[in-house]
């Protein structure tokens, strides 16, 4: 795009040849903003499906479509959603979105990994254009690729996106100013990061609040369904401590016990334990990255997990699954993603005595196509599933997380597609879990 301004025109309707137009506008894109724009919309009828388009010149964008919310206080019936996460270009079809936009849903959420910063790879079905990304231009180009992929345009344009990220919108596995790249100094990792959060607010759906001041950007935010489900987005990310035992799978090291090592950072921790506090909902949604049970990875004798997540920060793990359970906090559900892996999991209050009682649930999803063809179960799935009592479900294939959730009942099917290095997969739904309001206990359907 040249350096200049250009004028961007938008309409949104009742239906999709509007001619029921019921806003339209202009906006300024400017090359400082990558010519993006982002139209935040008031005095919308509440629970409702909207089209909307953008002109330029004689150019008309593709129709989009999306839903408004029910009203704060009122008590909807329903909300069908479903989750996804890690889309590597290169690795595999998006086929899993092509099976999404045929559910009609009320609401996607992405967790994260929505783009790889690596650069292009020989060998696969296609490639990254460039190097890995660190300048303001090198992120806008890798969005433009990813988002030229016809599936994943058609999701956007079918339901309302919430986002946030994980590591590879910046950098692998990233903690604060850390880079997992040994030698790369917190100035460098804190530029590449500011890139990174203004590419990332330029191509997704985000209002000006969260608009990005250099290295910061505050991501994390709530966003209430009527009364029946507050979705509280986290950013597990921006704010952690560096992993205190490295990454890796590990025996946990006494850094993990650590007194003020922290995965949320203070002030998000507080934000989300008044918001749980003072919450209506019957369903409260922590949707985030990465895994908060504490999965033992090493089958048979002695523990092992995963240093990048949770576990590694036991201590506000433990507090807040104990706090969930003295403050009587209503249903708390955790969505995550990061780990190409679908698992179906209770939380414990304490990790440490595999006794103790389900204070909430977890269901972390898999990725679209990151990692390639997948599988069902591993050969040592009945170990893991003895091993981890916690643990309800196990599955390594690609695909996504469908939840349909009234004031009863929460549901939550396991899509998956068989295969993403050919296209065409066809939809499976492999596990299917209920979990009733009140009990925070996996039923398998
Ligand atoms: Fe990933
Ligand atoms: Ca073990």
């Amino acid at each position: 795009m040249p350096m200049e301004p250009v004028e961007v025109s938008w309409e949104i309707a009742a239906d999709d040849s509007f001619r029921k137009v019921v806003q339209k506008g202009t906006k300024i894109a400017v090359h400082d903003w990558g010519h993006s724009v982002h139209v935040e919309l008031q005095g919308l009828q509440p629970s409702r499906w909207y089209y909307y388009r953008f002109k330029v010149g004689n150019e008309t964008s593709q129709v989009g479509r999306t839903r408004t919310a029910p009203p704060i206080n009122s008590t909807p019936d329903e909300l069908r959603f479903a989750f996804a996460s890690c889309q590597h270009y290169e690795t595999g079809h998006y086929t899993a979105y092509d099976h999404m936009v045929r559910e009609d849903l009320d609401l996607i959420i992405h967790l994260g990994d929505y783009i790889y910063e690596g650069k292009g790879a020989d060998g696969r079905f296609r490639k990254h254009h460039g190097d890995e990304i660190y300048t303001v231009d090198d992120y806008r180009t890798r969005y433009a690729q990813y988002k030229s992929d016809p599936a994943l345009m058609a999701t956007h344009a079918a339901a309302p996106w919430l986002v946030t990220w994980d590591d590879h919108e910046v950098d692998n596995n990233d903690a604060d100013d850390v880079s997992q790249d040994k030698g790369v100094s917190s100035a460098r990792l804190l530029q590449s990061r500011a890139n990174a959060y203004k590419a990332y607010y330029e191509h997704m759906p985000l209002r000006s609040a969260q608009l990005p001041h250099g290295p910061d950007m505050p991501l994390y935010r709530r966003v209430p369904y009527g009364n029946l489900a507050d979705f509280f987005v986290l950013d597990t990310r921006q704010y952690r401590s560096d992993q205190p035992c490295g990454d890796g799978n590990k025996i946990p090291c006494d850094g993990v016990y650590e007194e003020g090592t922290s995965i949320l950072g203070v002030h998000q921790r507080s934000w989300l334990m008044n918001g749980l506090e003072h919450s209506a909902a019957q369903w409260n949604v922590l949707a985030q990255q990465v895994m908060m049970a504490n999965l033992d990875r090493q089958v048979g004798p002695g523990v092992a997990v995963s240093m990048d997540k949770w576990a590694a920060y036991e201590l506000e793990r433990r507090d807040l699954l104990n706090w969930f359970n003295e403050a009587q906090i209503t249903n708390p559900v955790v969505l995550t993603g990061d780990i190409h892996k679908n698992y179906a999991c209770e939380l414990l209050r304490e990790f440490n005595d595999l006794d103790s009682s389900s204070v909430g649930t977890e269901f972390v999803g898999t990725s679209i196509s990151s990692s390639g063809d997948g599988f069902d179960q591993p050969d040592n799935i009945d170990q893991l599933l003895s091993e981890n009592p916690f643990l309800k479900y196990h599955n390594g294939e690609r695909g996504y997380v469908s939840c349909t959730v009234n004031q009863k009942e929460w549901r939550t099917d396991y899509r998956t597609v068989p295969f993403v290095s050919r296209p065409n997969a066809p939809l499976n739904t492999r596990a299917s879990f209920v979990v009733e309001s009140g009990r925070p206990i996996l039923n398998k359907v």
